[in-house]
């Protein structure tokens, strides 16, 4: 036998009996050095991670979003912008209010969670198979989800609390409809459709924002199924839609969808019959008609299921360049929680496991942390930095600002303040001994830096009082530079004070 097959701990010890623990004679106890089934035991303790508040129950498949009609009109986004563009995606359908028993046949809401492997970084379209939602306020969404769990007393799914929060709340009237339609009762995750849901915004190369809504329209055909045939299979089978979607693709039956989007002006938003950012109103098509943009195919099923489905971690809040959020209020609450919510389910390094991890290089400053693999080795973990191969902004991807009412929601330039007149104040205010201690023990600090950091924040001292400056420099036995010290006064046109 070859050494890599032999049967190790998970350190790598070679393990010579794995069928007998070991004992003080054949009738026990057992001794704490058998530090193999210590092990054995202690993992299989771990084996459970907490599963999702609502989709606990899911399926995933990888595949490939293949770009049909490019729209360089509307987003910048380079994996829409060219015909025949191929990206790596994954898919995770799931029930919503059922825990990860449940069965998959039950009438609910579906999940359709489509992460996009873009070279421009993730994009995650975490949405369901239904246009709209139950509430357009998310404040309501935490007593929302516990009217359609279990009782806290009896632990059963309860009419009362489930009718009691819909007809109190009127907003859930369109989803309910499609709740109780056939739609309810997809027959499969490949006969359903799939829907964004929220709007979102697409950003052009022009700096143009408009208004979309994505579409994934099912090519197998929508079929579902009447409560009684629901009920039959639950009876027989309970993994019915998880067992469909991988024999499907295990015998090369591959599903695919139709991408469509829905697009609308900034104009066009301000003059629409309805809040075009409620989540509980779709867009009429006949007014806002779908336009194809690609087919989305599954093609291979994950090796693993619980590294590759069960920590599979979608958040709306991953965006590449050209696509963004909008106002939807349920949306902006989302891009809170989901990440939120991995991060206790998974960890806060759930983004470097391989089904999440984006197939671009990722760069940040994000740093440690439970269970980090050791991103960004011994490279600087702080920015601004005066590194040049250090991983930089790029501000060819800033958004154009967005009106709302009278205020412009942008990224507001927190430099552009005065740093120096209070601290030159309160230099002035110090007596001369103090002056000096000051300078002193600044330059004890600053002086293990490199001269040109010191330098730079030589400066600094200078602009809030020349004094403090020449003090400083002094006690660093610096000569102080004067053409250098022009050339801050030209970068930073705060006045130096004499
Ligand atoms: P349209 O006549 O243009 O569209 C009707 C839509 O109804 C079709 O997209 C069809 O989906 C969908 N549909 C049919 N049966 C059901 C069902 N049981 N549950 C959910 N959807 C169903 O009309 P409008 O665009 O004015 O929309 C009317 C209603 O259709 C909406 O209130 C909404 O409930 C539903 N709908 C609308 C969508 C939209 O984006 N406008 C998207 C999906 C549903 P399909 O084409 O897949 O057969």
């Amino acid at each position: 036998m070859s050494e890599h097959e032999n049967l190790t701990t998970a350190t790598g010890c070679p393990i010579a009996d794995n069928q007998n623990s070991l004992t003080a004679g054949s009738r026990g106890p057992l001794l704490m050095q058998d530090v193999q089934l210590l092990e054995q035991m202690q993992h299989f303790n771990r084996e459970r991670i907490p599963e999702r508040v609502v989709h606990a129950k899911g399926s995933g498949a990888y595949g490939t979003f293949t770009v049909t009609r490019a729209i360089p009109e509307y987003t910048k986004a380079k994996f829409l912008c060219d015909v025949g563009k191929q990206t790596e995606v994954f898919l995770r359908f799931s029930t919503v209010a059922g825990e990860k028993g449940a069965a998959d046949a039950e009438r609910d809401v579906r999940g359709f969670a489509v992460k996009f492997y873009t070279e421009e970084g993730n994009w995650d379209l975490v949405g369901n198979n239904t246009p709209v939602f139950f509430i357009r306020d998310p404040y309501k969404f935490a007593n929302f989800i516990h009217t359609q769990k279990r009782h806290p007393q009896t632990n059963l799914r309860d009419a009362n609390m489930q009718w009691d929060f819909w007809s109190l709340n009127p907003e859930s009237l369109h989803q309910i409809t499609i709740l109780f339609s056939d739609r309810g009762l997809p027959v499969s995750y490949r006969h359903m459709n799939g829907y964004g849901s929220h709007t979102f915004s697409f950003v052009n190369a022009q700096g143009e924002r408009f208004w979309c809504k994505f579409h994934f329209k099912t090519r197998q055909g929508v079929k579902c199924m009447t409560g009684e045939a629901s009920a039959n299979l639950i009876g027989v089978d309970r993994e019915s839609h998880q067992r469909d979607l991988f024999e499907a693709i295990a015998r090369g039956e591959y599903p695919s969808w139709t991408v469509k989007v829905q697009v609308m002006t900034e104009k066009q938003a301000n003059t629409f019959q309805w809040n075009p950012f409620d989540l509980t109103k779709v867009w009429p098509h006949s007014d806002y008609p779908l336009m194809e943009i690609g087919i989305l195919e599954l093609n291979r099923n994950p090796e693993n299921y619980f590294a590759e489905v069960e920590q599979a971690a979608f958040s709306p809040s991953v965006f590449p360049p050209g696509i963004g959020p909008s106002p939807d209020k349920v949306l902006q609450a989302r891009l809170m929680s989901y990440p939120d919510a991995q991060r206790y389910r998974i960890g806060s390094n759930f983004q470097q496991l391989p089904v999440n991890q984006p197939r671009c290089p990722v760069m940040h400053y994000q740093r440690d942390g439970a269970m980090s693999t050791g991103y960004g080795g011994s490279n600087p973990n702080y920015y601004p930095n005066s590194y040049d191969t250090a991983p930089k902004e790029a501000p060819e991807h800033r958004e154009p600002g967005l009106t709302l009412g009278d205020v412009v929601a942008d990224r507001y330039n927190s430099r552009d303040q005065d740093d120096y007149t209070q601290a030159g104040n309160l230099w002035r205010v110090l007596d001369d001994a103090q002056k000096d201690r000051t300078a002193q023990a600044i330059a004890g600090a600053l002086g293990g830096a490199r001269q040109e950091i010191q330098m730079r924040q030589l400066c600094h001292f200078f602009r809030a009082d020349v004094d403090y400056g020449r003090r400083v420099a002094q006690a660093l036995s610096l000569e102080i530079d004067l053409a250098m010290l022009q050339q801050s006064q030209q970068d930073n046109p705060q006045p130096i004070r004499a």
